[in-house]
């Protein structure tokens, strides 16, 4: 039984795919400054309703060209196996060969899940379709999930994710330090033996943090909260406030083992690369 700080650490960043050509401009810009801090991987986001699916091969195709290794997101509650099994074939016919495994949220209209209804269930197809050929990611909740019916369900409902064959997880964002450590102390316990990497998110935009953390779950603590709501407009105190409390958690989390860190990039070059170099990381 390993504990976190006995595996290697890993440094990867997501993106999401651009809905416009000058979108898909700016990405193309910001993966090549990205490209500098060698990342283990760049991730690419994927939307369960239809329209951004052709945007995140398209994504992934290309940062696998550019040499990074590329990992698509693939979230099952509104797919068919089918469609599945065919995404996985076109990913490895691209040299892909890592995944980060969701369910996803239900698409609005629609009334049930298809055939896969949760992120276990995909883990599980996705060896059963591909054997081995995959690295598999799943996520972690270190708050929790927000559907979640108690924290120990959804502590048991991770671990089915990893007995389904996931060989590590990437953790929602969150500003608490110690939700992490408790929740993978619980990991622990249940013998859950894979690298759980926390998921940061740089702050950088109040109103949008505020947004994305309402619909994740994820808890700004107050302290945090209300610095931000005293900076009202002024972007540059909000960014140089953000940066010092982003590396300071980043700090703590990884002396005191966690194996690596997940950036949310927002698909910007310059707050990761930031605090990626204040900490001096290397993969
Ligand atoms: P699951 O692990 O299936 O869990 C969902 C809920 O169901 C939890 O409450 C859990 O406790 C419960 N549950 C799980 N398994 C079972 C079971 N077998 N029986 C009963 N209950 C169960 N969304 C996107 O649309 N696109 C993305 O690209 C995307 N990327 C993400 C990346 C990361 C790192 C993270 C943390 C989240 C991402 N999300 C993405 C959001 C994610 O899709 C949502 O949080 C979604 O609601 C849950 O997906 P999951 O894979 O965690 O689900």
């Amino acid at each position: 039984m390993n504990s976190q700080k006995d595996f290697k650490k890993t440094y990867s960043i997501e993106f999401f795919p651009p809905k416009t050509p000058k979108g898909a401009e700016n990405l193309r810009k910001t993966r090549l400054e990205l490209a500098k801090l060698k990342p283990a991987y760049i991730s690419v986001t994927f939307g369960a309703g239809g329209s951004t699916q052709d945007g995140t091969i398209e994504t992934v195709t290309e940062i696998q060209a550019s040499g990074i290794s590329a990992a698509p997101h693939l979230s099952c509650i509104a797919s068919t196996k089918r469609e599945i099994s065919t995404i996985l074939e076109l990913y490895k016919s691209r040299g892909i060969s890592r995944i980060v495994a969701l369910r996803g949220d239900m698409p609005s209209g629609m009334q049930a899940p298809s055939e896969l209804r949760y992120a276990n269930e995909l883990v599980e197809f996705i060896r059963e379709e591909t054997g081995n050929h995959f690295k598999i990611e799943v996520a972690a909740y270190p708050e929790f999930h927000p559907q979640a019916k108690s924290a120990s369900d959804d502590l048991k409902n991770f671990k089915r994710k990893v007995e389904a064959g996931a060989d590590s997880a990437i953790t929602q964002y969150f500003f608490n330090p110690d939700a992490y450590f408790s929740f993978v102390d619980s990991c622990e316990k249940m013998e859950v033996n894979i690298p759980i990497i926390p998921g940061i998110m740089p702050i950088t935009n109040h109103n949008q943090l505020v947004r994305f953390s309402d619909m994740c779950g994820a808890e700004i603590p107050r302290w945090i909260k209300k610095r931000l709501e005293d900076f009202g407009d002024d972007i540059n105190s909000i960014q140089a406030f953000g940066m010092d409390v982003t590396i300071q958690l980043c700090e703590k989390l990884l002396s005191n083992g966690a194996p690596g860190i997940h950036f949310y990039s927002m698909n910007k070059a310059e707050p990761t690369t930031q605090i990626w170099n204040a900490l001096g990381l290397k993969n």
